[in-house]
């Protein structure tokens, strides 16, 4: 795979394993505050259960009990709080309603009315719920609400206060003496009296045991997490999936150019470089001459009178000689020389690391090799030679100008031999 391709998949794994991970928090988080909400609700529904009862006992209850007091259809003292003790029924109310919440299955609600002063030692607030009440009553605190770890488990904890008390609820916790008979003889004349008017006498406690709304809400982020992962995967491998197929046709035309490029630097007869080749690979390599500092030598190859080949044996034969030609010299050389064809039957090679001494006489080796050879139909050839050194900065046409020139040299002054410049240097 393409770096470019491999790295956009890394960055998109990176991109969607972090996408993921926020999710997931995000559905943990949102499966929290689900599990509180719930929760809430079951104790806010306690609550207005709790209020409509209170309600009910001091609005209808009590003032009937009242009349009937009035009427003398009911004896004075009389008092039950069975009917008129709001605390009393409301515990009995929750019981009741933990009773019902138990046939559905839920868990029982926890509900205390909390006071400082009660009547009841079972209603006697303790020290978090009494510095609620004090905040409640200095004014600095209207509801509370907060998670709690108790008995092992997480509760939402709720406390609300009751109203503030009234006249009418001094008829009961005011003075013991103006309470019902049978209120001071089944609580006696100490607790649940002397209250001050307008305080905050109890708050409601509420906890609604979080376990089974967490639970609940913990399955629904399960469910949330495992559909996202599988929706950012299948998304995640279709894009994988494109980008391979985008990488395998990149890739082709990566090859198909690549190959394009060496055709269109080879020489179709004889498979060596082409002229173009040549000029690509003499550029390279005349700028790590000048880097490096070392020398580089150019032969310019010229077969003698070839024309008459063609003429004697035909153009096939003349290829066949071309061909076998340019392997023979091939054979000869390093395989830091670069040869090809100049065009025709005119031969370059650019021979890095020799200087002009050398270069010639491995010119001569070469001229020599091919004088040996025996080539198609018994033929026998010669080869010209004119070398020539790299000069520093020159340009590469100036270069191979003058190993023409040297090879004309060579030519004028018999075939069959190495002219190294300046022209006056002839090997035979
Ligand atoms: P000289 O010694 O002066 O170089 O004489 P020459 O005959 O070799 O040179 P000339 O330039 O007169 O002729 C070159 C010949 O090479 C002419 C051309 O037909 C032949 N030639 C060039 N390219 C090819 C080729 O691809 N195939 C064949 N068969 N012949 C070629
Ligand atoms: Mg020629
Ligand atoms: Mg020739």
């Amino acid at each position: 795979m393409l770096p470019r391709h491999r790295n956009i998949l890394i960055a998109l794994f990176v991109l969607f394993a972090l996408a993921f991970a926020g999710l997931v928090v995000l559905f943990h988080d949102r499966a929290n505050e689900y599990a509180v909400g719930e929760a809430k609700q079951q104790a806010l529904n306690a609550l207005l259960v709790h209020r409509a009862t209170h309600a009910y006992v001091t609005k209808i209850q009590r003032p009937e009990i009242y009349r009937l007091q009035d009427e003398g259809k009911l004896y004075k003292g009389y008092f039950s709080p069975l009917v008129m003790s709001f605390t009393f029924i409301s515990r009995s109310m929750k019981d009741l309603l933990n009773l019902e919440r138990e046939k559905r299955g839920l868990e029982p609600i926890y509900f205390k009315l909390a006071s400082e002063n009660p009547r009841n030692p079972v209603n006697q607030a303790d020290a978090g719920e009494k510095e609620l009440l004090r905040r409640m009553n200095a004014n600095t605190l209207g509801e509370y609400q907060k998670v709690v770890d108790l008995e092992g488990q997480k509760w939402l904890y709720l406390a609300v206060p009751i109203e503030r008390s009234n006249k009418g609820c001094a008829k009961c916790h005011g003075d013991p003496a103006a309470a019902p008979a049978e209120l001071v003889a089944l609580y006696g004349d100490k607790a649940g009296f002397h209250e001050s008017p307008n305080t905050i006498r109890a708050l409601i406690s509420i906890r609604v045991p979080l376990r089974g709304i967490v639970e609940a809400g913990d399955r629904m982020a399960q469910v949330f997490t495992l559909v996202t992962f599988v929706v950012l995967a299948a998304i995640y491998l279709v894009i994988a999936l494109l980008i391979r197929r985008i990488d395998g046709q990149e890739r082709k035309i990566l090859k198909q150019n690549s190959e394009l490029e060496r055709l269109s630097m080879t020489d179709l007869l004889t498979g060596i470089l082409n002229r173009l080749g040549l000029q690509q690979h003499g550029e390279g390599i005349m700028k790590s001459a000048d880097r490096f500092h070392h020398p580089l030598a150019v032969l310019m190859l010229d077969l003698d009178h070839f024309k008459q080949v063609n003429d004697r044996y035909g153009h096939a034969v003349g290829d066949a000689v071309l061909k076998r030609f340019s392997k023979i010299i091939q054979a000869n050389l390093r395989g830091s020389d670069i040869f090809g064809r100049w065009g025709g039957e005119e031969f370059l090679i650019l021979s890095p690391y020799l200087h002009l001494k050398d270069a010639v006489k491995m010119a001569e080796k070469l001229r020599l090799a091919i004088e040996e050879a025996e080539f198609e139909s018994g033929i026998h050839l010669s080869t010209s030679i004119g070398v020539s050194e790299y000069r520093p900065g020159e340009a590469a046409t100036t270069l191979i100008e003058r190993a023409d020139y040297a090879l004309y040299a060579a030519k004028e002054s018999g075939r069959n031999r190495v002219v190294g410049e300046p022209p006056s240097a002839v090997h035979e």
